[in-house]
Order: structure tokens, then sequence, then C-alpha cells
């Protein structure tokens, strides 16, 4: 029988980029969960702390509520608690991290907890305050129905593909290309409009 020996791990760290901002973080095994700069929404969009879509005090009361909801935490009276004792006990070192020992009762980790399912009321995503190009993109493809269109296209227009990350750099410039562009996509909103009669107003 072979015996491993040494420190064997199969996690790895890798690169998480925020879709709202572009920044990069290493995070462990590819999830953004439990990094101290990052949250998790509970419709599974990930992104920096800093775009939580509420203020200060509106934060404090949801921390509130996750305390109340989740009972694992013991503390007393949270209910009456003014802003001044929710500041008190969500009151974060500076990595980030809660400090009140009341927020890690039993192995349950409040960090962890709140940070990795906030309420899609307060993520900038669900609340279409940001919509991601990604999503963007999808909704394109879509709606006029036309991947392959699309991607016949380009094949044609442009000879090399440095010409067409070049046209992609381009922004707000009026080609030909984009004339041509324009022509396509009305008429497959037309032709979208008369397949889809509700929807068009
Ligand atoms: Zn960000
Ligand atoms: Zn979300």
């Amino acid at each position: 029988m072979k015996t491993r020996i040494g420190f064997v791990s199969n996690s790895s760290s890798s690169s998480f980029i925020c879709p709202l901002c572009d920044a990069d973080y290493s995070v462990m095994d590819g999830d953004p969960k439990g990094h101290f700069s990052l949250c998790t929404c509970e419709n599974n969009h990930s992104f920096c702390k800093k775009h939580i879509a509420a203020t200060e005090v509106e934060l404090l009361e949801y921390m509130r509520k996750h305390v109340q909801k989740s009972e694992i935490y013991d503390v007393e009276n949270i209910d009456s608690f003014g802003i001044k004792k929710l500041e008190k006990l969500f009151k974060m070192d500076q990595y980030g991290k809660f400090t009140d020992k009341r927020l890690f009762s039993n192995g349950h980790n409040f960090n962890l907890n709140f940070y990795s399912s906030i309420p899609a009321d307060i993520c900038p995503i669900c609340t279409f305050q940001i919509i991601p190009q990604s999503d963007i993109n999808c909704y394109i493809l879509k709606k006029f129905k036309k991947r392959d269109e699309i991607i016949e296209e380009i094949r044609k227009k442009f000879k090399t593909y440095k010409d067409f990350k070049n046209f992609l750099k381009e922004e707000n410039k009026e080609t030909e290309i984009d004339e041509q562009w324009n022509k396509i996509s009305k008429l497959s909103r037309e032709h979208w409009a008369k397949e889809n009669p509700y929807n068009e107003n």
C-alpha cells in the first residue's frame, strides 16, 4: 500500500472578477463566498461588497433581520436595539470581520452566513440597477434570435480576428458595418414583433 506523506490539498486559488467593476480577486476554488471583500446574493450574483444597494442603516436592519430569522445567534433583545446598538453589534475590524462573539455561536459564522446570501432586495443586479454585459448579450441573442446570423456576419465582415477586435474597441463610431448591422437588426426587430404581437407596444 502506498502512503502519501506531506500536505495534500485539492483546493487551489483562482481568480474571480467582479462583474460590476472588473476588480480581480484571488479566491479559493473559484468560490467568491467567504472572501472578505466580496458578497453573494440569494440568486447567486457575486460582487464587491461596496456595490450593495443599501445605505449603512438599511444594511444594519438587514443584518438584524438575518439574526432574528436564523435563530442560531444568541443576541438578547435584538428586536429593541436602536441604531447605535446595532452599529456596535455589527462592528467590523480592519479586515471586514465582525468582532462581537454573539455572532459566532456554535460554529456559525455571521460573516459567511450573511454575506454569502444577501437578500435580492439589496443586490444591484437583482434590482436592475446594473445589468451585467453578459446578461445584455444573452438578451440580445434571445430577443433577436439571430445567433447564427451574427456569427455569419462576423465571419463575412472581418478579414482577421484583429480587425474584429479593433471594431469592438471603436465605441460609438458609425461605420459602414454599423449601418449594415442596424439595417439587419431593424428587420429582425420587425420580424420579432410580428411573431410576438403582445409584447410590442
Ligand atoms: Zn466590484
Ligand atoms: Zn442578485
